[in-house]
């Protein structure tokens, strides 16, 4: 346990383990194998080759990936893929591309995509607020389509899809970013899955990127080099200079996930434990604490929540704050309060996070319901 790093329930980047944090301050001075420090380690040492060999086993292991796919690390963030994937995906097709608007991150990625037409809108939970996800018969997904597009977990709203969208014969392309390695996912159904690092598994500066190898057959050849994914391909990442450190910590994150966590199935049953708790207690607050996202599509990563009043609102947070909780305000886009629950953060956290928030409760004269 580091008793100076304090409990991050932030939205993002997001809290780190303590054994990864202290690894990575020793490699900051020095990696022994080397004799240097991380910062200036070459991208082009046999060393950081075999760091991105092993990383990319560990996340084929981890998500039981089959033969077939292509595991890169890209730069530009999740934000980079929004633009890329249709600019990829969508040269030269006659039909739309089909896109579920379940929150901010999704419209994100829709506005991206829209900016070369060919997309159509299957769903938006715009109407109801984005407290709810679309349930399959609202999802009448075309065979037609050259893809189709969502966002697993959206961080911002707490919401999270618990079931893969689509149909097996449309590629499946999918935004993982805040969900990534928390559970299985299932990766064999999709054509496409990207996940930047600073939510659940690493720093920012690095995304991962996990590409069907058919599904790069028939690229357009027109795209500028670093968007090409058969350029990171070929180069097992080392197209241009890659984010040495960056990988390094995801590197290390995933070696936390295998050998001291013991897997993502694991790592599941920790964060429904996790999530369960904060749930619980919203749900057994009588109205004084109210959850954002219908029963049905409660995030496990993100928990977001109201209180009656702005003001009990306001003093909830600067109390949270005071007593060591960090990064529990809600997103600038909607408010509230948001305890994001990634991996490394620990049940203990969260323990003493419903201490606190039950404690809150019982402090107060008058009971205001939202
Ligand atoms: C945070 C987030 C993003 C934004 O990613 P950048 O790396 O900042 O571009 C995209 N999608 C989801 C689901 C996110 O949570």
């Amino acid at each position: 346990m580091n008793p100076r790093n304090g409990l991050n329930f932030s939205g993002g980047p997001g809290a780190l383990p303590d054994s990864v944090l202290q690894q990575v301050q020793e490699a900051i001075l020095c990696v022994p194998e080397v004799g240097l420090s991380i910062l200036g380690i070459s991208h082009r040492s046999d060393w950081f080759a075999a760091v991105v060999t092993e990383l990319e086993n560990n996340i084929r292991t981890l998500l039981e990936l089959p033969r077939g796919y292509h595991v890169l690390f890209l730069q530009g963030g999740a934000t980079q893929q929004f633009s890329t994937v249709p600019m990829v995906l969508l040269h030269g097709k006659k039909f739309p591309a089909e896109y579920v608007h379940s929150g901010y991150w999704s419209g994100k990625a829709l506005s991206e995509a829209q900016r070369g037409g060919g997309i159509r809108v299957l769903w938006s939970g715009e109407e109801c607020g984005y407290r709810r996800l679309a349930r399959d018969d609202e999802l009448p997904f075309s065979p037609d389509a050259p893809y189709i597009h969502y966002v697993s977990n959206e961080t911002v709203e707490g919401l999270q899809f618990h079931r893969v969208l689509g149909r097996d014969d449309v590629p499946r392309v999918c935004d993982m970013s805040s969900d990534f390695l928390s559970k299985p996912c299932e990766a064999d159904r999709f054509s496409l899955i990207y996940a930047h690092a600073q939510k659940n598994i690493g720093p920012a500066g690095v995304t991962v990127v996990i590409v069907r190898e058919s599904l790069l057959e028939h690229m357009p050849d027109h795209l500028p080099g670093f968007l090409d994914y058969r350029n990171h391909a070929r180069t097992h990442s080392n197209f241009n200079t890659p984010p040495v450190f960056a990988i390094y910590v995801v590197l290390l994150v995933t070696r936390w996930l295998m050998k001291e966590v013991g897997g993502v199935v694991r790592m599941d049953q920790i964060n429904r434990e996790k999530a369960e708790l904060l749930y619980g207690l919203l749900d057994r607050s009588d109205g004084f604490y109210c959850s954002r996202a219908h029963l049905e599509d409660r995030s496990r990563m993100n928990v977001v929540f109201t209180l009656a009043t702005a003001d009990a609102q306001q003093r909830f947070l600067a109390e949270a704050q005071a007593a060591g909780f960090s990064g529990l305000a809600g997103h600038r886009a909607i408010g509230g309060v948001r305890a994001s629950i990634y991996n490394a953060l620990t049940l203990s956290a969260v323990e003493q996070l419903a201490g606190f928030m039950e404690d809150f409760q019982h402090r107060q004269h008058r009971h205001t319901r939202c």
